[in-house]
């Protein structure tokens, strides 16, 4: 059991269920590394959620989720005339941000399903209010040319409402007179929503969501090691791959987990300040020797990294006087989901 991801199978299905039941026609959002249960996966657990649509990063990520889900799979991704990978199916809703990117479309003869995106003060993608425009025109010369399944919006991840802007963005859409009312939005608040549904009656909002589903209870899940080895070492005497040598007695530990997975990837977080810092260095704790905190914990303690994480495995030091794991332990690690990489996920 190298590096594993727990869930707490009945908690996270609760939640889950929760999250939904609250968010009225929610996208649940599989991209990347699947939030660190993996595509697939969550692609089940959507279409056991009752989802209709969920929604991939990319296009190569469509097959592993259409595997696992029957409904629609919407590509957050713009569609582009060089995107290879772009998947043609009846159950893929491409994104579409460029008036280019829309006649493209619209030659077709599969009559892509397609959503229109407005572009927002991220300025990542999609139409201004007059692109937009144009495009409810392009679309409505063109007879059978695309299924319009929406407009779409992807707000920042901000602290301030968003209302004014996406009240302002409402006024594009309706202005485009689209042959839609469902409204895809991202990162607006519960609150927020449920103003825009009292403002506009007869626009469907459908919130995508990723985060705050899959992660959103954390007591759920829990990330543990094996510990992969031990070894004794006295003061002076090298280890690593670099012949560091240890600054004073104590043990080494071997995990699982490096840099394949996703650990060490992140600064370390506390004794960041200089002062901290210089205050550590004064009373010659072990990072005065240049050791950084690992992530990794061992009896409720954060532990240093006796070198900088391998590709697969971490070493670890451990001071004298420590209690010292056995091999085939687990030790709890704290990791960044969206970007680790576990060898096995276990729902209980
Ligand atoms: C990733 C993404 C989401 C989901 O974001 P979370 O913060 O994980 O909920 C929603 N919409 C778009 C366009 C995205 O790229």
């Amino acid at each position: 059991m190298p590096l594993t991801l727990y869930v707490d199978g009945e908690r996270w299905r609760k939640h889950l269920q929760a999250v939904r039941d609250a968010h009225p026609g929610i996208v649940p959002v599989l991209k990347g590394n699947g939030y660190g249960f993996g595509i697939g996966r969550l692609a089940a657990t959507s279409a056991w959620l009752g989802a209709d649509t969920v929604a991939v990063g990319t296009y190569p990520e469509v097959a592993p989720a259409a595997e696992e889900f029957h409904g629609s799979v919407m590509v957050l991704a713009p569609w582009r005339p060089f995107e290879t990978r772009a998947v043609f199916d009846q159950h893929v809703v491409h994104t579409v941000g460029r008036l280019s990117d829309l006649d493209d479309l619209l030659e077709r003869d599969a009559k892509p399903r397609v959503v229109l995106e407005r572009l927002t003060s991220m300025r990542r993608h999609g139409f201004s209010a007059r692109d937009l425009r144009d495009a409810g025109e392009r679309i409505a010369t063109s007879g059978d040319g695309v299924a319009v399944e929406g407009v779409a919006m992807h707000l920042p991840i901000s602290k301030g409402s968003h209302l004014s802007e996406v009240n302002r963005l409402m006024t594009d859409v309706v202005a485009a007179g689209l042959p839609t009312n469902q409204v895809y939005v991202s990162h607006l608040t519960d609150e927020e929503l449920g103003t825009l549904r009292q403002t506009y009656p007869d626009f469907e909002f459908r919130p995508r969501i990723g985060t705050s589903l899959w992660l959103g209870d954390r007591d759920a899940l829990s990330v543990r090691a094996t510990v992969l080895d031990v070894h004794h070492v006295e003061r002076g005497e090298g280890y690593g791959y670099r012949s560091r040598t240890a600054p004073a007695a104590g043990t080494i530990v071997v995990v699982a987990g490096g840099t394949a997975h996703g650990i060490g990837l992140e600064a370390p977080t506390g004794g960041a300040t200089l002062k901290d810092r210089a205050a550590r260095i004064a009373k010659g704790g072990l990072d005065a020797a240049g050791f950084v905190r690992s992530p990794y914990t061992l009896d409720g303690k954060h532990r240093l990294f006796a070198e900088p994480p391998h590709m697969q495995a971490s070493m670890l030091f451990l001071p004298a006087g420590a209690r010292v794991p056995e091999v085939g332990d687990e030790v709890d690690v704290r990791v960044r989901y969206t970007a680790t990489s576990f060898d096995e996920t276990v729902v209980a």
